[in-house]
């Protein structure tokens, strides 16, 4: 560690300390870097200030491996967060191509984008917001088959498919290796987030055992861009707090988000000792 990137660092600090020192005199707190070089303490100073966070919460980050399944308007915006702060190594997975319909909502993907695979369009926007994060690209659709393989390995997955049967296989096979998940669906304007420890908390099939029947898609019901953006980003803050451990993560239940009446509703949901995915983790 260099004089000038420990000076940084402490400055850094005494911004956070004067800022509390307005309020009432606190000693000033101890500072633990950890492996951060020059340009990391510049880039993520914005969230290394924060008291919750701090250089343990960042290395933690920057360690971690996180697949997005899904390179659209969920996967957007979990997948840029994700970049920006730190994520080590982040896998993409679609197997579409960028269509014009897609770009009212789907941010990481252009007009010059038409007809490229989603996957790689998503990969190399990622690569220009942070060098420093390794992007995998798989250009496959996620099924029961191939969801184990996919998922062996990942500190977190993070799905933002759009139908039931892959969030259902996504959940399975999460559970069985023991993966946190963070799910989610929006259509129209509403949404639902729901954070997965395996073993520890409900799944997603204790949530919805069932698929519904005739469930609306997105092309016949339609979707607005920021609910998507709201859904999207509730699912990258509950992937950092999941990695990261600063904070609680909407576990043992779902946020059910209405951003027609702009209200969020905690709905509790019990692990079932009967869940096929989950009750033998
Ligand atoms: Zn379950």
């Amino acid at each position: 560690m260099s004089g000038s990137r420990r000076g940084f660092f402490r400055d850094l600090a005494a911004a956070v300390a004067s800022a509390k020192d307005a309020v009432e005199p606190e000693p000033e707190p101890e500072v633990v870097v950890h492996d951060l070089t020059e340009p990391e303490i510049e880039r993520y100073s914005r969230q290394l200030v924060l008291p919750e966070w701090g250089s343990a919460a960042q290395v933690a980050l920057g360690e971690a491996s996180v697949l997005v399944i899904g390179a659209g308007a969920l996967g957007a915006p979990v997948a840029l967060y994700l970049a920006g702060a730190g994520v080590g190594r982040i896998g993409i997975v679609d197997d579409d191509d960028v269509e014009l319909s897609n770009l009212h909502r789907q941010l990481l993907h252009y007009t010059p984008d038409l007809g490229v695979a989603k996957a790689e369009s998503a990969a190399a926007k990622l690569r220009f917001l942070n060098p420093d994060v390794v992007v995998e690209p798989y250009q496959m659709r996620v099924d029961a088959e191939n969801a184990p393989a996919l998922v062996e390995g990942q500190d977190l997955v993070v799905d933002c498919s759009d139908s039931f049967a892959t969030r259902y296989a996504v959940n399975a096979a999460c559970c069985a290796a023991r993966v946190k998940l963070v799910e989610a669906g929006v259509l129209g304007m509403a949404g639902m987030v729901m954070s997965i420890k395996p073993g520890r908390s409900a799944c997603y099939r204790c949530a919805f055992p069932v698929a519904p029947r005739d469930a609306p898609r997105c092309a016949d019901a339609g979707v607005l861009g920021p609910a998507a953006g709201v859904v999207g980003s509730l699912q990258a803050m509950e992937a950092m707090k999941l990695l990261t451990g600063v904070a609680p993560a909407i576990a043992d239940g779902f946020l059910q988000v209405d951003l027609a009446g702009a209200e969020f509703l905690r709905v509790k949901v019990s692990r079932r000792a009967d869940c096929p995915d989950c009750s033998g983790v």
